[in-house]
């Protein structure tokens, strides 16, 4: 019998010191620091460099990643339960040396990048001196990456990119971007038609046309122009025409990892929940004694229960294929699960604390608008739900019956045929 759901102890002693760190170290910058991305800023300099140090001293530095880049090769499950402690403050992805984008763009420059772009562009990422964006989506069509018309088209020893990216997150503080272009129109197969490219801030040609930010956040999500922006040939990321599968490679572990940390929110505001409803009274009683309320705190307590054991039973596939398509379904049921997670928990947390739960003195609102960031990044919840329905629906056999195969009258004429020769068994049954 392999089924555990035991830590083990001296993990569990790495786990401890995770916690301790990240409420008493970290969780303090979210209320001193504004951008987790601004590496060049004084404070962070001075605030998130030497918690980095600790990070690094104590060997949990990028645990996203294998030894060969500097990472424990821990796996999922050990990533799992790091990052539903570390997910709980802002700073926590970028103390750990693990924030997206960067650790998705990380995971494609160690899969497809060269040599060359490897030392360039991953080694500093990977130290978190730069970051780093990813830039797929367009004003016109997000959901859908076959709708883009960014167009990189070859120019002598060059590529020449022009379009248009929206919501492209952190272009502000990027050194580098990624950028997915279409460089095939006429291929015969629309998902051989785009390639990936990495493309220098500093090339001529980029233009912020503005920041975008959505609730109190700071603006950060950046409608980009490109105008004739040059790069050279060796710039592009993966073969011509794979642009597909390097955006599904960086995918794949993109969305488990935010699943993790989506725990931890989640969890904080049940623990928030929780000490209101045993401190406050209404009608001469607390509110935890009231039936409505414990209704929330249980209905809260079971979600987030099933949540957490389908992300750590997805992070164990993970682990057990090391191939992330074997698990297309899998993920793609815990990023359909994880913004309703995040949304019902906040709001619930919201509603039982009453004005102050609504108000900006609390981070409820913010939660739940960041659920609708969960539903959206990385593909919506539909999306995600039709792959689900997909992949389980294989594993189905249809009957070319009238009837289904499972029809009682049918089960009942065969088990008849079966033991019917017994009359003491007929008998009994009729
Ligand atoms: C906070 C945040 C950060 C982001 N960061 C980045 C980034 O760094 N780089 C980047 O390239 N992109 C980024 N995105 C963009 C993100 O990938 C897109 O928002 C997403 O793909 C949806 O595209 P859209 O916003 O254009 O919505 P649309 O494509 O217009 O979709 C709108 C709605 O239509 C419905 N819908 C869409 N498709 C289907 C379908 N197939 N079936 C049923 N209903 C459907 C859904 O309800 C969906 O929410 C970010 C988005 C957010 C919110």
């Amino acid at each position: 019998m392999a089924w555990d759901f035991e830590t083990d102890p001296e993990f569990q002693k790495q786990l401890d010191w995770v916690e301790d760190f990240t409420r008493n170290e970290i969780e303090p910058l979210d209320h001193v620091l504004e951008s987790p991305y601004d590496v060049k800023s004084p404070g962070f300099i001075k605030l998130v460099r030497p918690l980095q140090q600790q990070v690094r001293d104590r060997g949990l530095w990028a645990c996203h990643l294998g030894p060969d880049l500097g990472g424990q090769g821990y796996g999922q499950v050990k990533l799992a339960l790091m990052n539903e402690i570390i997910g709980s403050a802002r700073f926590g992805p970028v103390v750990f040396g693990a924030q997206a984008p960067d650790s998705g763009n990380a995971e494609i420059l160690a899969h497809f990048g060269t040599a060359a772009q490897k030392e360039r562009y991953l080694a500093p990422l990977l130290d978190n001196e730069i970051v780093s964006c990813f830039s797929l989506t367009e004003p016109q069509g997000g959901a859908d990456p076959l709708m883009i018309s960014t167009r990189a088209v070859r120019k002598g020893e060059e590529w020449v990119i022009d379009g248009e990216k929206w919501f492209s997150t952190n272009a502000r503080f990027a050194e580098f971007f990624i950028v997915m272009a279409v460089t095939d129109p006429d291929a015969e197969q629309p998902h051989k038609r785009a390639s990936m490219f990495i493309v220098p801030a500093e090339s001529p040609g980029i233009e912020i046309v503005r920041n975008v930010g959505y609730g109190a956040t700071m603006p950060t999500h950046a409608y980009v122009r490109f105008t004739d922006v040059a790069v050279p040939l060796d710039h592009m990321l993966g073969e011509r025409g794979q642009g597909f599968v390097v955006a599904q490679t960086r995918l794949g572990g993109g969305r488990i990892h935010h699943a993790m940390r989506t725990i931890a929110k989640a969890r904080r505001a049940f623990d928030q929940m929780c000490e209101r409803v045993i401190s406050r009274s209404t009608k001469n009683e607390l509110l935890a004694n009231k039936q409505m309320v414990q209704e929330k705190i249980a209905d809260s307590w079971v979600e987030l229960e099933q949540f957490r054991l389908l992300v750590l039973r997805t992070a164990w596939l993970i682990d057990k294929y090391q191939d992330y398509r074997k698990v297309r379904r899998d993920i793609a049921a815990v990023k359909a699960a994880m913004p309703k997670l995040l949304h019902d928990i906040a709001s619930r947390a919201l509603h039982l604390h009453g004005s102050i739960g609504l108000s900006d003195e609390m981070p409820f609102m913010h939660w739940v608008t960041e659920s609708y960031f969960l539903a959206l990044a990385d593909g919506p919840t539909e999306v995600h739900k039709v792959t689900v329905a997909r992949q389980v629906l294989r594993d189905y056999t249809a009957t070319s019956d009238l009837f289904p195969s499972y029809h009682l009258p049918r089960l009942r004429a065969e088990a008849v045929a079966r033991y019917g020769q017994d009359p003491e068994i007929l008998e009994a049954a009729l």
